[in-house]
């Protein structure tokens, strides 16, 4: 399932609005959000202001069931404590290991693999050169 939620931003102009973010994707249920990250337009809002549009840089979950991929997205600013990013990942990933029945949390263990990554480029260039290994 991919889920959004409104969110208070502001502009560089001073101006504060609500806008609508992606937290999660699921890339298999839904391709369409996938070509909106390559095309560089997730999580991209427009100030009603002054019209300038921006990124907004809040970590997401990128899910590609199909690949067996967990994918969490860090903004880019978050490097430098990578380690800690790291660990918290791997938490959840505990976490929702524990959640599941005993079957699927073997399935989840033998099959996925849970990648971190740090800014929206880096999305994008990683799902790129997986398309590009898959011609
Ligand atoms: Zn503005």
């Amino acid at each position: 399932m991919s889920t959004r939620s409104r969110i208070n931003v502001t502009c560089e102009c001073g101006q504060s609005f609500e806008a609508e973010v992606w937290q999660s994707v699921n890339a298999t249920a839904s391709p369409e959000l996938k070509d909106e990250i390559l095309k560089g337009a997730m999580n991209v809002v427009t100030c009603p202001t002054c019209g300038r549009r921006f990124h907004i840089e809040i970590p997401f979950l990128y899910h590609d069931l199909d690949g067996r991929e967990w994918i969490w997205v860090y903004p880019l600013s978050y490097e430098k404590e990578g380690f800690s990013v790291y660990q918290k990942v791997h938490e959840m990933w505990e976490n929702l290991k524990r959640s599941v029945p005993p079957g699927v949390r073997e399935r989840f263990e033998k099959e996925y693999k849970v990648t971190v990554l740090f800014g929206m480029d880096a999305l994008v260039h990683y799902l790129q050169s997986k398309e590009r290994d898959n011609q």
